[in-house]
C-alpha cells in the first residue's frame, strides 16, 4: 500500500532494518551519507535503491529537513553509483517516488536507479 509522504519516520520500516544490520541486503556502495543495494525484485537488469542514512520519509521530507552536507553527499552517491556500474555512456533513469500518487511502498527516502537495457517510456498511458 502506497504511503503518505507527511507522515512522521517509521523507524520500523525495512530500510531503516537494514541500515542498521538487521536484515541482509546486497550492497553495491557506501559512504557517510548514502547506502546503495539492488532492489530485491529487479525490475530491469540493473535496479538499484540509494538511500540517505538520516531518518528521511520521501523526497519532500529530505528536501525539506536535509542538511546541504546530507543533500549534496546523497545526490554524489548516487552519481558514484551510476558511474561505477558503467552506465552513464549507456544511459541510465532515477526515479523517486513520493506518497500516495508516487506509489511509494517504503516510508524511507530511496532513488531507484534503473539500467541495462533501454527503458521504454517514462510512464504508462
Ligand atoms: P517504492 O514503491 O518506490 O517504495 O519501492 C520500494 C522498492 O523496495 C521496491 O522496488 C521493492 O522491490 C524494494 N524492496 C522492498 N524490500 C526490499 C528489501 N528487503 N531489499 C531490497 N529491496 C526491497
Amino acid at each position: 500500500m502506497a504511503i503518505d509522504a507527511t507522515s512522521p519516520y517509521d523507524h520500523a520500516n525495512i530500510f531503516a532494518k537494514i541500515l542498521r544490520g538487521e536484515i541482509p541486503n546486497r550492497t553495491v556502495y557506501e559512504d557517510e551519507w548514502a547506502l546503495a543495494f539492488h532492489d530485491i525484485n529487479p525490475a530491469a537488469p540493473t535496479h538499484i535503491l540509494i538511500i540517505p542514512k538520516g531518518a528521511y520519509v520521501s523526497w519532500e521530507d529530505f528536501s525539506a529537513r536535509g542538511s546541504d552536507a546530507e543533500i549534496a553527499g546523497f545526490v554524489r552517491a548516487i552519481g558514484h553509483v551510476a558511474r561505477s556500474h558503467d552506465l552513464v555512456t549507456p544511459g541510465y533513469r532515477l526515479l523517486a517516488n513520493v506518497g500516495g500518487h508516487g506509489g511509494q511502498e517504503v516510508p524511507h527516502l530511496h532513488v531507484h536507479l534503473f539500467g541495462g537495457r533501454p527503458l521504454g517510456p517514462m510512464l504508462a498511458r
